[in-house]
């Protein structure tokens, strides 16, 4: 892992992003804003989860002053994702946003971007400068790489914004190609300090989405690149919730839940190991401790990797030995093998 990127830590509500703080993980609500109730319903959903910081879109007036219901009823920051009209970013700010999304793809006017920035200064709302591959003018994608367009117009948008002399600043530059956002977010990790909102977007369904957010953030996070992830699937946004925390657990980032090992499973196992480390995943979900369990189907890398977990088995013909902290505690014959792993892990 290289050393993290030094940037500029900002406050979007009561989470610090940058400057070192963990890397925080963020979703988006996907029911109607307008519908404060189900909103507040799914954003309470992906707290439970561990979403840190959830953003809404705010596509009309009615959405932009729901926030002011939401905002009550939920514990973590909202921001607001505006596009097109200046006035939907004043409305949501009034309406008590913690932080605000600009697409610089589609607010151009300077004097409406005045506006926003005059009031975001005044109640100390963070601004993402979100550029998205999908929005970049036309005449933006033409004589230079595609990553190169979206940095030289979010740094366009930088340098408008400290004219005005703001710098509640957080930028992320998403595209769907998994090279062009790696080299966006490198490029303009060289340029500037500003905090990074990681994300490959439009990623899919999740069982490509997910493969491609992972590839995308994960290389840019261990390349020290990042300060707060958004996984986009087309799926609930728990799903995003949970695989952000994952790609952040594979890396040592972060801690949250169990971490499940389990082998492959070849000839050499004489169990079902993948049935058994299936059962073993879905138990887990309901466990909330960061403990790590390891399921193992024989002696080649059994014993090792379930000396190195909190509680593991290494199956046999028949029967298996249950590890826990580093030490064999007991053999189990093949039929307690659920058993012998649950009371165990219940037991931490
Ligand atoms: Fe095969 Fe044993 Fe390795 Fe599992 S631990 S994949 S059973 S060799």
């Amino acid at each position: 892992m290289k050393k993290p990127r030094v940037s500029k830590p900002i406050r979007v509500g009561s989470v610090i992003v940058g400057g070192g703080a963990p890397v925080s993980v963020q979703s988006m609500s996907k029911t109607d804003t307008r519908d404060a109730r189900s909103t507040i319903n799914q954003i309470r959903e992906l707290e439970e989860c561990g979403c840190e910081i959830i953003r809404v879109a705010v596509p009309d007036r009615q959405a932009a002053a729901a926030i002011k219901e939401i905002r009550k009823g939920i514990s973590i920051p909202l921001v607001a994702d505006i596009h097109f009209d200046y006035r939907l970013a004043l409305a949501a700010m009034a309406s008590g946003a913690d932080g605000l999304r600009l697409n610089p793809g589609n607010i151009r006017d300077k004097q409406q971007i005045k506006k926003v920035v005059a009031a975001a200064k005044a109640r100390e709302v963070p601004i993402r400068i979100g550029v998205n591959f999908g929005s970049l003018p036309p005449g933006k994608k033409t004589g230079r790489s595609i990553a190169a367009c979206m940095v030289n117009m979010a740094m366009e948008q930088v340098d408008l914004l400290e004219s005005m002399d703001f710098g509640l600043i957080k930028i992320a530059l998403k595209a769907f190609d998994v090279p062009t956002a790696i080299e966006a977010y490198r490029s303009i990790a060289r340029k500037t300090a500003y905090p990074l909102h990681l994300g490959i977007t439009e990623a899919g369904l999740p069982r490509t989405g997910i493969i491609r957010s992972a590839a995308g953030i994960g290389i840019l996070l261990y390349e020290g690149i990042g300060d707060t992830i958004r996984v986009s699937l087309s799926a609930h946004p728990r799903e995003e919730v949970f695989t952000a925390y994952e790609i952040l657990k594979s890396l040592n980032l972060r801690q949250r839940g169990p971490v499940l090992i389990s082998c492959p499973s070849c000839g050499r196992s004489e169990s079902d190991i993948v049935g058994l480390a299936t059962k073993v995943g879905n138990y887990l979900q309901s466990v909330n401790k960061p403990v790590k369990i390891a399921v193992m189907g024989c002696v080649v890398n059994g014993p090792g990797e379930a000396r190195a977990a909190d509680v593991g088995i290494a199956c046999g013909k028949g029967k298996g030995a249950i590890f826990k902290k580093g030490r064999v505690i007991r053999s189990v014959k093949e039929s307690d093998y659920l058993r012998a792993l649950t009371d165990e892990i219940d037991s931490l």
